[in-house]
């Protein structure tokens, strides 16, 4: 049989996952389309593409969410088919409706099974007739807070409320007791009223140490269907996922199996196409439990392919073309282990809020077969407000799990970004537990390993510091009126003092150098010598024989050094101690971070009480509230709603009310 192959695709999506479906459609001989926003012009997906077709303003539900742009798009440009990546459209029915309609291939599933598994209520319906095993709870269309308390009764504490059209965490609320459910219930409404416009809620019985696993399946429209293994991704922060895994540590293969052919049975009772995840909780007796099934490409679908050997877009291309899945289930093998992280743009340190600015320097681990980077950024871009903060995900992979563990340590020391706050440090401490590393992986690792993953610290010790202060000194380019600098010419001899803080410390040196030896001396430790010198980027140092290169990175005050090893930071002191932050008065109500100001109930006069809403900033679809610090009265507003406010700046000043 003759069929047309998809020549050109339009990429419905923007970021690391835009580019890496570029990536293989590239290696296919496939022209590709790229979309974007005013805010995305000059960003890698855009010139990563053959073609890139401007949609509108920087805010999703102008650009990436326009069905309507994204299909003249694809007409303007001649592109067959629509790739629509994770998140934005890619579970949307109205979208896939409008490719078809327009003779355009949606590479995904159909219609109908995106429909089918939009409502986790009917999703569970759909499966429970399938034979697939179900959290017990209730899914029922009656909805009655009387009638969900007796379900929450019948099931027994504690239990999850849901939204029916959850996803991303949201409209979710534990229930313990009785006592707490009425408002339980109306928490999650409000929410799921909010993020979803609709509150249908089911309740299922809360799996106090679940782990999540879910099954990668694949079905081509002949029929076939087969499943590459699970994922394990239990490691989460508010029900999102941090770091995943393939396989999942320890997973019995008659488990594996009986959730691979359940997940199989799940795809076909809605007749699937395509690529899709089943979602399980499983328990530690080895029971699971179905949760959700994911109709699209997944964030974390590299590491399967890691361990299988196979390209996902590939495959998702060759069902789009109407051809067989190219392999059958007895030919796909498990090989290794493979580990993924997400790298954020976002502060761990503050209450993990995104983090925005321009990416001064980016240098990455070089890649391997061991080794993938899938970036949406690249040196000089700036990471804004307006999209997820997820900038680039590290996947590595090893014979075995701990060697995936040590490759992924080495990858994230040499993952060098200056400009903006990330969680690679963060990733690093969670990986570096005693617990990950033994794999006792559930859904509340990060809360119950809070204190463990808090008290990992990278080592600076002395011949760290020293480095870095001969780091500084070499790579001086600021006026010495800029910084604390001395220098001084002796003979053949030059004498230096710099300060530089590090880890929150001030500390000064002494350097004597003569040619490339350098002699540093600082208080309490014994002069160290070195030779040093920089070259091509590099920063290079002998020490007692043993010679050790960095990765290097030095503007007017940030210093860095990195390689497999660690990655060490410091900043030059600067000579005048003017701190550049404004001089803030007492009541002034600051905005965290960079953002729109989505909500601003009060104005001007009025009276507030502590806890009260003052203000909502939204910044890479995540929202922060501020409330009010104290009893007061708003005696000055400088924003209104739907402004665009720069973090640290004052939104607000209250007068606080005199104590009683
Ligand atoms: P969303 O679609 O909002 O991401 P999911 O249904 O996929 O919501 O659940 C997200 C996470 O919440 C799961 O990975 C798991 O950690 C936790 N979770 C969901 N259902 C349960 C349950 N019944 N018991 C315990 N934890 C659950």
């Amino acid at each position: 049989m003759e069929t047309t192959m998809i020549s050109k695709i339009l990429i419905a999506n923007r970021g690391e996952i835009a580019c890496r479906i570029m990536r293989t459609a590239k290696r296919l001989g496939i022209a590709t389309v790229a979309v974007y926003s005013d805010e995305d012009m000059n960003a890698l997906h855009v010139k990563t593409a053959d073609q890139a077709v401007r949609l509108g303003p920087a805010k999703a539900s102008e650009s990436y969410l326009c069905i309507d742009k994204i299909i003249q798009a694809a007409q303007a440009t001649g592109a067959d088919a629509i790739h629509p990546g994770y998140g934005f459209l890619s579970e949307n029915a109205q979208f896939a409706q409008a490719c078809i309609e327009n003779d355009l291939i949606f590479i995904g599933p159909s219609v109908d099974a995106i429909k089918a598994m939009g409502s986790k209520s009917a999703a569970k319906t759909i499966m429970q007739e399938a034979k697939v095993p179900l959290v017990p709870g209730y899914h029922g269309e009656q909805q009655s807070p009387e009638l969900l308390a007796q379900e929450a009764e019948k099931i027994a504490y504690p239990v999850l409320l849901k939204a029916a059209a959850g996803g991303g965490g949201k409209g979710m609320r534990i229930v313990w007791q009785a006592e707490e459910f009425d408002s339980a219930l109306a928490a999650a409404k409000r929410e799921a009223q909010a993020s979803f416009s609709d509150q249908i809620m089911l309740v299922e019985k809360y799996l106090t140490e679940p782990r999540h696993v879910e099954i990668q399946v694949f079905c081509d429209q002949h029929g076939n269907a087969v499943y590459l293994f699970e994922r394990d991704c239990s490691v989460q922060r508010r029900h999102q996922k941090v770091v995943e895994e393939a396989p999942a540590p320890g997973l019995k293969a008659e488990t594996r199996a009986a959730m691979g052919e359940a997940a199989v049975r799940a795809a076909q009772a809605i007749n699937y196409c395509g690529a899709g995840t089943v979602e399980f909780l499983l328990d530690s007796d080895g029971k699971f439990y179905f949760m959700e099934m994911n109709t699209r490409l997944q964030v974390e679908h590299p590491v399967t392919e890691m361990i299988t050997g196979q390209d996902l877009v590939e495959w998702q291309i060759i069902v789009a073309n109407g051809q067989p899945l190219p392999m059958e289930q007895s030919a796909l093998q498990i090989n290794g282990h493979a580990m993924e992280v997400r790298i954020y743009a976002e502060d761990p340190n503050n209450e993990f809020l995104p983090c925005t600015g321009l990416i001064k320097q980016l240098i990455h681990p070089p890649e391997s077969t061991h080794l993938r980077l899938d970036t949406g950024v690249s040196s000089g871009d700036s990471v804004g407000i307006h999209y997820d903060p997820m900038i680039a995900k590290l996947i590595v992979s090893g014979e075995n799990r701990a060697q995936a563990i040590a490759r992924m340590d080495q990858a994230l020391n040499q993952y060098v970004l200056v400009g903006v706050t990330t969680n690679t440090h963060y990733l690093q401490s969670v990986i570096n537990t005693q617990a990950f590393k033994h794999a006792q992986l559930t859904t509340d690792f990060v809360e119950r390993h809070a204190n463990a993953i808090a008290d990992y610290q990278l080592d600076y010790d002395w011949p760290e510091l020293a480095t870095l202060a001969c780091f500084a000194l070499l790579s001086e380019q600021v006026k010495s009126t800029d910084v604390w600098y001395q220098n001084t010419r002796l003979n053949h001899h030059s004498k230096s003092s710099l300060a530089l803080h590090i880890n929150e410390t001030l500390r000064t040196f002494e350097i004597i150098s003569a040619d490339d030896s350098y002699t540093i001396m600082s208080d309490n430790y014994t002069a160290l010598s070195m030779q040093a010198s920089m070259q091509n980027g590099r920063f290079n140092t002998l020490i007692n024989d043993v010679k050790t290169t960095y990765v290097c990175y030095a503007d007017g005050q940030s210093l860095l050094i990195a390689n497999s090893q660690g990655q060490w930071r410091a900043q030059r002191q600067l000579a005048n101690h003017l701190s550049d932050q404004e001089e803030q008065q007492d009541g002034a109500i600051l905005a965290p971070m960079n953002g729109s100001l989505i909500a601003l109930p009060v104005n001007s006069g009025d009276s507030v009480k502590k806890g009260d809403l003052l203000a909502i900033v939204e910044a890479m679809k995540m929202e922060h509230n501020i409330k009010a610090p104290a009893n007061g009265v708003v005696t000055e507003c400088h924003y209104q709603e739907g402004d665009l406010v720069e973090g640290g700046k004052q939104i607000m000043l209250i007068s606080p009310e005199a104590e009683a």
